[in-house]
């Protein structure tokens, strides 16, 4: 799987992007599915995700950090932000 590619996604709807991007998109399909977003999360995480449906980036959706917190995320945070622990763990913001 090439996760890092759905950076990209968005580019997908605008159809001006290279021939290989486009067919990577359609290969790997527009859309993240539950069980791909599972899949992502504890591949890529110490998080555990609670969530059990998927309605879209905007959605927030729930997890269990490695802590025991559970916490509340998009997975377009989660993912392109990288945050991907509890606030305990990942405050929101750097302080220095
Ligand atoms: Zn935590």
């Amino acid at each position: 799987m090439i996760w890092d590619f759905d950076l990209k996604l968005n580019g997908c709807e605008e159809k001006s992007l290279p021939i290989k991007t486009i067919w990577r998109c359609k290969r790997m399909g527009k859309r993240w599915t539950i069980g791909e977003i599972k899949e992502f999360v504890e591949g890529n995480s110490e998080s555990k995700l609670l969530t059990k449906e998927y309605r879209g980036f905007s959605q927030k959706l729930l997890f269990t950090c490695e802590c025991g917190n559970n916490f509340e995320k998009t997975f377009k945070k989660f993912k392109n932000n990288h945050q991907r622990k509890c606030d305990v763990c990942q405050p929101p913001k750097m302080s220095r």
